[in-house]
């Protein structure tokens, strides 16, 4: 392809994303497509000739898009929400137009001090201590490919740490701990560190969140049996249910244990914290004393496109003990003086996608007060829909809504004898036939046996009447299956058969 060739199909690109992001809400938010569609569509193998670019893009619009979910959609519920803006579209095309792995500060010095200063700004609005900023040399934040890439760097960094400080203890002793609630990223940090994991209870009692005295007992058992606890995970806004650890009695408890690394992990929910009145609620005066490192997603609920991972570290030296390995062909004359950052040694790859761009034009487009709306919006439309499964005689809520999230189920008046095993049946029932509908997302989980769904509302198009709308679709499926229930049971002793649609909307 050529200059102008580029300038053509560049064009036709843009005009292209354009109409695809104003037809969103005419599409199915799910993909409709088989397993293995895509394979049975394409050659076996690559040209032996380049091909025209026109066929390529249109093929793009052709196998493409149709095997694609839409996560941009008004009605997109599921998982967490990813961001695609304008602004970040063009930030990805700039980057990827210089194409180049920045690990060094000579490697290409505006990508790593654009990082610093992005870092900085981004840690000033959501309200961190000064201490994790970039310009106070002791501290840093860092941009990393996701949340489980930030927790293995941090895991890693503490274990050096530790070893540093306890030579003689054998790594098979350490022990990095997580809740039941924790991401599966504490699990996988362990399995590739080959280190021992301990899973901590939590229940429904407590809202899921890990509390000072389960810890302390924890601790306590592992020392006296010989082991060394030297990592915890905290999570601001679980998965499952918007959890939130309690990091203070956390932190009463490790202030015993000065070489226990405390990580939190508020992948979702840190972003929140652009706005002042979360911050409390949400414990970031917690984090900014006792944290060694903290991580939230900007790709998630933050505007950015994935992947925006954001790493803070209370000593970055720690990281850069763990992490510097410097060749001959990798020294540099500010980095052998360390008058410059050099990246490489802040996470585990060595070349680095320009990922600051995104930010930089994110927070300048839309401003400390775009951010707070984007946030702000989002909650005041879950506490709507909250507001209607409180009211419901057909739903209840699971745990108490956590900022853009509710967690619900069905548990219909009119059957008020159903067992936790016929409710979760009932609710089984009622995800398949959200999950067989195409125009709307929304995922499950299990709370301690509860089978429940997550709502969890992020996607900027969103607005009240997609909420109405999923309100009245969720009642339409929840019906079916009441009459069937009621049909079959009586509504005193209902089997647990649940219509699992064969259709989609
Ligand atoms: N932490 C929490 C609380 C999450 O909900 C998720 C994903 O949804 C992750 C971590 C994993 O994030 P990543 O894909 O960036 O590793």
């Amino acid at each position: 392809m050529d200059v102008e060739q580029f300038r053509k199909a560049g064009y036709q690109a843009i005009d292209r994303i354009c109409d695809y992001h104003d037809s969103l809400r005419d599409r199915p938010v799910s993909s409709q497509v088989e397993p293995g569609y895509l394979r049975k569509a394409l050659p076996s193998s690559a040209p032996t000739e380049g091909e025209d670019f026109q066929l390529i893009a249109d093929d793009y619009q052709k196998y493409i898009i149709p095997g694609l979910t839409h996560w941009q959609h008004p009605s997109f519920f599921a998982y967490f929400p990813t961001s695609s803006t304008f602004e970040g579209i063009l930030a990805e095309l700039y980057a990827s137009s210089t194409s180049n792995p920045g690990f060094n500060w000579s490697a290409s010095p505006a990508c790593t001090e654009l990082e610093a200063v992005v870092m900085d700004w981004t840690a000033q609005i959501l309200g961190l201590d000064k201490a994790f900023y970039n310009t106070s040399e002791v501290g840093g934040g860092v941009i990393q490919t996701s949340a489980s890439d930030s927790v293995l760097v941090a895991t890693v960094a503490a274990r050096s740490r530790y070893i540093r400080e306890h030579p003689h203890v054998a790594m098979e002793d350490l022990v990095l701990y997580t809740t039941t609630q924790t991401h599966s990223l504490g699990k996988k940090a362990g399995l590739v560190l080959g280190l021992k994991v301990r899973t901590l209870e939590v229940t429904a009692h407590d809202d899921f969140a890990l509390r000072g005295d389960t810890l302390k007992v924890a601790l306590e058992e592992d020392v006296n049996a010989g082991f060394h606890p030297f990592f915890l995970i905290g999570t601001v806004g679980t998965t499952s249910s918007g959890a939130v650890d309690r990091l203070d009695e956390i932190a009463d408890v490790a202030k015993h244990y000065p070489f226990l690394w405390l990580h939190v992990d508020a992948a979702w929910a840190g972003v929140a914290f652009v706005c002042p009145e979360y911050r409390e609620a949400y414990q970031l005066p917690a984090i900014n004393k006792y944290v060694d490192s903290f991580c939230t997603n900007f790709h998630k609920w933050g505007l950015i496109h994935v992947d925006g991972s954001c790493l803070w570290v209370r000593h970055r030296r720690h990281l850069t003990d763990a992490l510097d390995v410097t060749p001959e062909f990798l020294r540099s004359k500010h980095g052998n003086a360390a008058t410059a950052i050099d990246y490489r040694n802040w996470h585990l790859g060595l070349g680095r996608r320009f990922r600051s761009l995104k930010f930089w034009f994110a927070l300048r487009a839309r401003g400390v007060n775009g951010f707070q709306k984007y946030i702000t919006d989002c909650i005041r439309l879950n506490a709507k829909f909250a507001q209607h499964i409180y009211e419901s005689d057909l739903f209840s809520v699971v745990t108490k809504p956590s900022l853009a999230m509710t967690v619900f189920r069905m548990a219909p008046k009119s059957l008020p004898h159903l067992g936790t095993p016929e409710l979760n049946a009932l609710n089984r029932g009622f995800h398949a036939r959200l999950a067989a509908r195409s125009d709307i997302a929304i995922t499950q989980t299990d709370l301690n046996g509860v089978f429940c769904i997550r709502m969890v509302i992020g996607a900027e198009k969103t607005v009240e009447g997609d909420i109405e709308h999923a309100l009245a679709l969720m009642k339409d499926e929840a019906m079916v299956l009441v009459r069937n229930w009621e049909g079959i049971g009586g509504g005193r002793r209902g089997r647990k058969t649940c219509v699992v649609p064969s259709h989609s909307h």
